[in-house]
């Protein structure tokens, strides 16, 4: 299921809608998860090694218990709001997670289009306009399956 978020800014009437959850990036989020189970047929320990530790991943600390020792992947995906602080501008992303088989957890690194920082997902409600920079006024959700 997706939703979107309407935002309007009280100052200069700019809005802005971001999709998140499936929905309309179905298609990107079904090309995620096949690219992760072929990975969990065809790498092997080292090679997934070497994608993890690179650029694209973040190394979470994991705080769960580590169950099943055969389960390479956790395919929890779905599209998540990130942003860039210093530009303030977001960024509706692919969010997943793996864990490798020594119980490890991965999340995909992104970074901000404008000043290449890396980004992080959004905590709070509050967004500012692009525009002129006033804090936008929510205007509603919609849902969808
Ligand atoms: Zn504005
Ligand atoms: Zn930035």
């Amino acid at each position: 299921m997706g939703y979107g978020m309407d935002y309007k800014c009280p100052n200069c009437g700019y809005d802005v809608s971001y999709f998140l959850g499936f929905g309309k990036l179905y298609l990107d989020f079904k090309m995620t998860c096949e690219i992760l189970s072929e990975l969990d047929n065809l790498i092997n320990k080292e090679d997934l090694d070497k994608i993890l530790s690179s650029e694209s991943f973040i190394h979470e600390s994991d705080e769960d218990n580590y169950e099943n020792p055969e389960y390479l992947f956790e395919h929890v995906l779905s599209v998540r709001l990130y942003e860039c602080s210093d530009c303030e501008k977001y960024y509706p992303l692919n969010f997943f997670r793996i864990r490798s088989k020594d119980g490890e957890i991965f999340v995909p690194r992104y970074s901000c289009e404008e000043c290449g920082r890396e980004l992080h997902l959004k905590k709070d409600d509050v967004f500012k306009c692009p525009e002129c920079g006033e804090t936008m006024d929510f205007i509603g959700e919609i849902l969808w399956d």
